[in-house]
């Protein structure tokens, strides 16, 4: 079976759609007012029966991909990609020059994360980290829940890991990862030495990193306490909300949300 068919099958569309907008029950069939166009009475209307949305408005209508392309404005391979880990479907992950380039930055960024993730919880030079954490009342379950990493203190670390995987120098400066030399035409790591936080978007998909000076580094550091990952193709820092991605039902469900300043804080 295509991976898209077994999605289709493991995924409600009421369910699916319920997680953007409200919807009634109306007989068989469930209706909203159209997220893609304005209205005062519902005319968009969901078919569990047939595992479809339209609306008579506007005349948008398909399925759970096409409602997912439409309300996030992605590709289909974008939208297969989302949809993959919530229907417990496993995608082979692509060739990385076989597939668009905002997959490959976000390919970029999950193995970022995975890498830092494993130097927290191996790496004898994040010993300090650990200490640092554990200090602040993080549970090894909450550093595991937020993905918190560690990076090393090198010039090349994460830039080796990327170049061995097949990413080009080029694509990698794109997601903010490595920084270009002004003079040396090298490129180097923009995090080193440094805790780090995944930031991820509403899907939770890795976008950036906020990173920690590490503690033994605290008094010498001239970077800053913190850094960030600058804006990039996939970061726009005007749109992402910190930990929404794992609040965001809670807020539905209880039509609360509550926000804090800093990410420990959120953490
Ligand atoms: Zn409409």
């Amino acid at each position: 079976m295509q991976p898209s068919e077994e999605i289709k099958q493991k995924l409600d569309i009421v369910d699916l759609i319920r997680d953007y907008i409200p919807l009634t029950q109306a007989g068989m069939n469930f209706r909203a007012c159209c997220p893609f166009h304005n209205e005062k009475t519902p005319s968009f209307m969901v078919s569990p029966d047939k595992q479809i949305f339209h609306c008579f408005g506007c005349g948008k209508g398909g399925d759970i991909f096409k409602f997912v392309m439409e309300m996030e404005g992605l590709e289909f391979v974008e939208a297969l990609r989302l949809l993959a880990p919530k229907a417990g479907v496993e995608l082979r992950r692509q060739d990385p020059r076989q597939t668009s380039e905002r997959m490959r930055l976000q390919d970029i960024m999950d193995i970022s994360r995975k890498y830092f993730n494993k130097l927290l919880r191996e790496s004898p030079s994040a010993e300090n980290a650990r200490k640092y954490l554990k200090g602040r009342g993080l549970k090894q379950e909450t550093i595991d829940e937020w993905q918190v990493g560690f990076s090393l203190e090198l010039w090349d670390g994460l830039l080796n890991v990327l170049k061995k995987q097949g990413y080009k120098e080029a694509e990698i400066e794109k997601t903010g990862m490595i920084i270009k030399h002004q003079t040396r035409h090298s490129y180097f790591d923009r995090f080193r030495a440094r805790i780090m936080f995944p930031i991820m978007d509403a899907n939770s998909n890795v976008v950036a990193f906020s990173a920690r000076v590490s503690p033994e580094k605290e008094a010498t550091e001239q970077m800053g306490k913190y850094i960030n990952s600058p804006q990039t193709a996939l970061y726009n820092k005007s749109k992402i909300l910190f930990g929404l991605d794992k609040a965001k039902r809670e807020i539905k469900s209880q039509d609360l949300a509550i926000v804090v300043e800093g990410q420990m804080d959120v953490v």
